[in-house]
């Protein structure tokens, strides 16, 4: 190696350092390896280790911008053989080299004449990727550039990786912020819930205890009043226990066989005289007869109810709510399908978070099943914990303006 490029070697920290994202560490290192090399391009190759695939870094006059981030499957081509090998290459007629891969170049109508490829390690041993050093201008590569591709690329790799982690901690800092908000809203959320029970007791209360109310009808209103407020209370606190139910980790199952037809029976009773009262048809489906799974029957009770509940605060007067159970091979598909006024797409992925709620909380009407009702954001929090305690995940399909159908599958016994 040139002393230039020792000197070179010693300056490059300071310049690769200089920022911390990571597209831009990866551009500048690969201009000055094709700089410092009189090469016509470079290009970085990173494993994206899910999906067992390369993804494609480049730059260089002649090199197409558009192939950046294209992706081509792990171990393919010279680049592909360099990282699983661990091995430093110099290829210096790539044309008669059976590992060259052309598809890059058909792409981008680079031609690739010679290059020096060198792996991309951290840690000694965790492969990331590896850097090409592409048609160098004055003759072939030797192992002089090789030796300074392979040093460049050690400091390449911890740059990247720095990078990296820089990235991941500003994605943990944003999520933070988000829980964060979350926990301001939902501290609002609470207090308006408790604030329209309270009030409802504390002015019944006054009216009672000022003596003014002489007539027997008026008292009685009072004291209904009275009642409705005790009984928002009564529930806003059954749904904080709720709370509880939320994490899926923390939930101790107690596993019995469940008969299908009695669980939709005992859910009927419940939920019969809600729809009724709203002029809704609420059917049970349950067409495989007396079918057993294994399941938290108290537990499955609160997840499916708060999944008919919703159905039902959800869908306008008139509208129907169908509870069905289909079979699938050795699983059945629990399902709980409205007629209502559906979920924004943007906002299905979010509705399963706790005190999540898709219209401003405040916009919610007051009562149990009232139309558009709305809890404590906690309902579907629960579901979805129960569900996948149960080891099964939740799947929603729903249309505004058209309805929703929540199901999940429960295996047999
Ligand atoms: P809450 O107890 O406040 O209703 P949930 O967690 O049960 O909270 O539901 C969160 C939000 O998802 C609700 O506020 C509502 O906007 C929306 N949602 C839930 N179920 C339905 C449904 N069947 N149809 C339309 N929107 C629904």
């Amino acid at each position: 190696m040139r002393i230039e490029q020792y000197e070179f070697l010693t300056r490059l920290p300071l310049l690769l350092n200089s920022s911390l994202k990571q597209s831009v560490v990866i551009s500048r290192s690969l201009k000055l390896a094709r700089e410092e090399l009189q090469a016509e391009a470079a290009t970085v190759f990173l494993s994206d280790s899910e999906k067992n695939e390369l993804i494609f870094w480049a730059t260089g006059e002649d090199i197409d911008k558009s192939l950046a981030g294209q992706r081509i499957p792990a171990g393919q081509g010279i680049v592909g053989w360099v990282i699983e090998n661990q091995k430093i290459e110099i290829v210096n007629d790539v044309a008669t080299d059976p590992r060259f891969f052309s598809n890059m170049d058909k792409k981008s109508g680079f031609t690739t004449k010679n290059m020096v490829c060198v792996p991309l390690t951290v840690a000694g041993t965790r492969k990331i990727g590896a850097i090409q050093v592409l048609n160098k201008t004055n003759g072939n590569f030797n192992s002089d550039d090789s030796e300074f591709v392979e040093r460049l690329a050690a400091q390449v790799a911890l740059a990247i990786e720095n990078a990296r982690l820089f990235e991941s901690l500003q994605l943990q800092n944003q999520k933070l912020e988000k829980l964060d908000r979350r926990k301001g809203e939902m501290i609002s959320v609470i207090t308006h819930e408790f604030r329209t029970p309270f009030s409802l007791i504390q002015t019944s209360a006054d009216i009672l205890k000022s003596g003014m109310l002489k007539d027997e009808n008026s008292r009685k209103q009072i004291y209904d009043t009275l009642i409705e407020g005790t009984s928002r209370l009564t529930r806003l606190l059954s749904e904080m226990k709720n709370l509880g139910l939320t994490s899926s980790s923390s939930l101790q199952l107690k596993k019995q066989r469940i008969a299908i037809p009695e669980l939709f029976d005992e859910l009927k009773e419940t939920y019969s005289a809600a729809a009724a009262g709203r002029n809704m048809y609420l059917k049970f489906d349950c067409p495989c007869g007396n079918v057993t799974i294994m399941g938290d029957r108290v537990n499955l009770l609160v997840a499916i109810g708060n999944l008919i509940a919703n159905a039902i605060r959800f869908t306008r007067d008139q509208g129907q709510v169908t509870v069905s159970c289909r079979q699938l091979s050795n699983k059945f598909l629990i399902s709980v399908a409205d007629t209502g006024i559906g979920i924004p797409a943007a906002e299905q992925p979010m509705i399963f978070e706790k005190f999540y709620e898709v219209r401003d909380h405040l916009n919610h009407n007051s009562g149990t099943f009232e139309f558009n009702s709305g809890g404590l954001g906690l309902g579907l929090a629960t579901v979805k914990a129960v569900i996948e305690a149960h080891g099964s995940s939740v799947t929603l399909v729903s249309e505004e303006g058209k309805g929703s159908e929540f199901s999940f599958t429960l295996e047999s016994c």
